[in-house]
């Protein structure tokens, strides 16, 4: 890593390398997209009129700050303080709409007037649909066509807020293809196209634009924290990692204070050596995908693998180059979670505390049952969304095992 930092916190330069993971490796065709969108979120990020209409549609529109929540039932099951980051009251049900809205306000400071975007399970679509549909601009999601098929609700409520949707059928025919053919999208309609990525992945500067944008998060469970307990740090922050960006927003001012440990849960499928798992930063090597150099499941002459998670939003073949760097760097732990320990976790959580989870954030909440935490510590686990997207996934469980 050079010597010139580009952020106050975040190891990152101005190449975007984060230690030997990031830069931008894209075709030269959008070097000068690229360019002129490093200009104009170096511009914006700390302009005082930017932040005040990002912050104001925050608290008034997505209903920040959302709860910092004393679990209290979760706590005497485990014999700790448990404390839950409620991202999953955000409007849309995930924190994804923290960076929508900072994209697209950046996109329109920049003259865009068509918004593309990639988007899995859908809550990405759905955030960014949502916000174009509030500001009256277009907007176009990619979705692989196997994703169109088993997310329908979020692509009904896409089209219902007036968004186009575009099943893509090449490859797999999921995130990974969706991704693909957005950057195509933005290779043919350079001038009047912004592309808003989902997550803390793709070439510089987007991971260190979407865990700014999402950043809000930790500044507002420092402040939560000290209210609460009157101490001035927790002592765990726990989220999922599928690109990384609700991590990077829960980690975001933790990150230089070292007493704080950072715990990321990643999706390790049926199990880490089964062969269908999404654990990245366990099995991963360095390669490039989707722009980034970072951690990437892949075989060893370089093909992709194909990744499988019960949860969709962590369906991933890569990981931002910041949780790689956090990761190798030995500032963050991995914990790998099976498909049956966050569905385990999502259950707990419902008959302790009553709060359906996103199946995502239950990878999360499964790492409180891997770990053993001392009666005084405070854990924080970021929970990054709700469960109503994935109740057909709850209930078939429900009806196999009578639990
Ligand atoms: C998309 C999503 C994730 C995974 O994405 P990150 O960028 O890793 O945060 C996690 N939880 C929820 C609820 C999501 O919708």
């Amino acid at each position: 890593m050079k010597d010139n930092k580009l952020d106050s916190i975040l190891p990152v330069d101005e190449e975007g390398y984060y230690g030997d993971f990031g830069g931008a490796f894209i075709p030269e065709i959008l070097h000068s997209n690229v360019e002129r969108l490093k200009e104009a979120f170096a511009r914006y990020a700390d302009d005082a009129e930017f932040n005040a209409e990002y912050e104001r549609l925050l608290a008034d529109y997505v209903g920040r700050p959302t709860p910092l929540y004393h679990a209290r039932r979760l706590s005497e099951h485990y014999g700790t303080n448990i404390y839950l980051k409620r991202e999953d009251l955000n409007h849309t049900g995930a924190h994804k709409i923290n960076n929508a809205i900072a994209s697209v306000l950046l996109a329109m400071r920049m003259g865009k007037t068509r918004i593309i975007a990639e988007t899995g399970a859908g809550q990405h679509g759905v955030a960014v649909a949502t916000v174009c549909a509030l500001m009256g601009l277009k907007c176009v999601i990619y979705m692989g066509a196997t994703d169109v098929a088993r997310q329908m609700p979020n692509v009904e409520r896409i089209r219902m807020l007036g968004a186009e949707v575009h099943p893509v059928e090449s490859g797999n025919k999921t995130l990974k293809d969706a991704t693909n053919e957005a950057i195509r999208d933005w290779c043919s309609n350079p001038e009047d196209t912004f592309y808003v990525i989902g997550s803390t992945v793709g070439p510089h500067p987007y991971p260190l634009m979407v865990a700014r944008f999402q950043s809000v998060i930790s500044r507002e469970i420092r402040k939560q924290v000290k209210d609460l307990t009157g101490r001035d740090l927790p002592d765990y922050v726990v989220a999922c990692i599928g690109g990384g960006s609700n991590a990077a927003g829960a980690f975001y001012h933790f990150i230089d204070e070292p007493s704080v440990k950072l715990i990321a849960a990643e999706a390790a499928g049926l199990g880490i050596d089964s062969g269908k798992t999404a654990a990245t930063m366990k099995l991963g090597s360095v390669g490039i995908i989707h722009g980034s150099k970072t951690l990437v499941m892949q075989t060893p002459d370089g093909q992709i693998t194909e990744p499988y998670s019960i949860s969709a939003g962590l369906d991933y073949p890569g990981v931002g180059p910041l949780h790689a760097y956090l990761a190798e760097s030995g500032r963050s732990e991995v914990i790998a979670v099976t498909d049956k320990e966050a569905l385990d976790a999502a259950f707990r959580l419902t008959r302790t505390e009553g709060i359906i989870p996103a199946l995502e954030s239950a990878h999360a909440l499964a790492v409180l049952d891997r770990k053993q935490f001392g009666k005084d510590d405070i854990v924080v686990v970021n929970v990054s969304g709700r469960g109503d997207k994935d109740m057909m996934t709850y209930i078939s469980r429900l009806n196999q095992s009578n639990i």
